[in-house]
């Protein structure tokens, strides 16, 4: 009998632990809510946290149903600390070398109940003060279970749940940074991270980014149980830079390649990045680049100075091979990156290098050195010089002379607009709703 119900609660719960009829109710009523904006500009809100949600109506749950009577399991959780093992959490539990001779017997070759990593939870689930189910949790939708049937044989198998998927939006003005007005529209600093790199080619967010600008950015949030568990990807964004538009549209490929495309199919995925560092830590230095709106170039030294405390990581600007790594006059600790084309980078003031040495082919944001204040300096920050054919030049105002960027082939425009043109069309919706926003609330 035990076995049974346990059966059918497979069938109806996979992860037997994590059920309840009270989480079951609120998810539904979560659902309502999501599924329901409100609508109309009057409850638009002009700085425009997230709002407006809709649940993509393939992955939308189905109803639930009355559930049958619930086994008893006792459910203790552990949570992997460095040095434990399998057998250490057993070792806790009072469960005995044996029963983990025996929950592991049809393991198999990649031992996924036993290969733990540092924070992974373990569930432990009795029936009757007997271990009857072990669960790796591998991600909140992916458990490695181990269970019992009546005759104590164990089996191991994987269960996988779909996350409930939602599509929000958010959009937000530039007063003094991206981060800043991304946190305000009350995005996570993981997904303004992710929309700055996404747009890493095509602005640079020191020196190019206006107050004024603007961005509208719409992307999943994955729920489990009516309980939000992690935010997933950007499926498309609209950046304003200085009244410029740029879209970025997510596209998976027929060959099941992911990247981000203009509205024509243009790769966002340029030859150089704009800003060869991590912009996060140079963000407080926004003030600055507001003084002065054309800046990029400082004629003395021709490159571009990005302040940046010590330490802070510097990317390869573009593919190519490390020529130089080493000390060099007023530059301090300096690498020059070789691309085609005859360009060349340069990167100064570095108080450490990263694990490239000269001959080292490097990819676009590998990490080749550290900020620093080597040199003849003032104070930490990158030097960063652009060479094409030996003259420096501004990066920004020679990108016709780059290699072009990547556009999707006439063979998948036809897919591609039909995954752009109804998320271009939700990001105007947003955008009309918004300035409707801003003439009512007179701003
Ligand atoms: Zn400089």
């Amino acid at each position: 009998m035990h076995a049974l119900i346990k059966r059918l609660d497979r069938l109806c719960h996979p992860f037997p632990g994590t059920h309840a009829l009270g989480v079951a109710a609120s998810a539904v009523a979560l659902i309502i809510g999501l599924a329901w904006p409100t609508e109309g500009p009057a409850t638009v809100n002009q700085n425009a946290a997230t709002h407006s949600a809709l649940p993509l109506n393939t992955l939308t749950p189905e109803p639930r149903q009355p559930k049958p009577a619930e086994p008893a399991f006792r459910v203790v959780r552990e949570t992997v600390k460095s040095g434990d093992t399998l057998s250490s959490l057993f070792q806790r539990q009072a469960l005995t070398a044996q029963d983990l001779i025996r929950v592991t017997a049809n393991e198999g070759k990649k031992r996924p109940l036993s290969l733990l990593k540092v924070g992974q939870s373990v569930e432990f689930r009795y029936a009757d003060d007997v271990l009857v189910e072990l669960a790796v949790v591998q991600t909140p939708f992916h458990h490695t279970v181990a269970a019992s049937d009546e005759s104590g044989q164990w089996t191991i198998e994987e269960r996988h749940r779909d996350p409930e998927v939602y599509i929000e939006h958010a959009s937000g003005v530039i007063d003094s940074s991206l981060f800043l007005a991304g946190a305000k529209a009350g995005l996570p600093d993981n997904l303004i991270m992710e929309m700055a790199n996404i747009y890493g080619n095509v602005i640079d967010f020191v020196y190019e980014i206006r107050q004024g600008d603007r961005f509208i950015v719409t992307f999943e949030k994955r729920y489990l149980d009516g309980e939000f568990i992690e935010y997933g990807n950007i499926l498309a964004a609209e950046f304003i830079n200085n009244k410029e538009s740029f879209f970025a549209i997510r596209y998976t490929d027929s060959e099941g390649d992911t990247g981000y495309f203009d509205g024509q199919g243009v790769s966002l995925r340029k030859a150089f990045l704009r800003a060869p560092l991590n912009f996060r830590r140079i963000s407080s230095n926004f003030n600055l680049a507001r003084k002065h709106p054309v800046l990029g170039i400082t004629r003395a030294h021709r490159g571009t100075d990005y302040a940046a405390s010590t330490g802070t990581p510097v990317y390869a600007a573009g593919d190519g091979k490390v020529v130089f790594r080493g000390k060099k006059g007023w530059y301090g600790n300096l690498v020059t990156i070789r691309h085609g084309n005859g360009i060349e980078t340069r990167y100064a003031h570095l108080s450490k290098f990263g694990r490239y040495g000269v001959g080292s082919r490097v990819k676009q944001g590998q990490v080749i050195g550290y900020v620093g204040a080597t040199g003849l300096v003032t104070g930490p920050h990158l030097h960063y010089e652009f060479l094409v054919n030996g003259v420096h030049r501004n990066p920004r105002t020679i990108l016709d002379k780059l290699p072009k960027a990547k556009t999707l082939p006439a063979t998948e425009m036809a897919r591609f607009a039909q995954v752009a043109e109804p998320l271009i069309a939700s990001i105007e919706a947003q955008k009309n709703n918004a300035e409707l926003a801003l003439q009512t609330t007179g701003r």
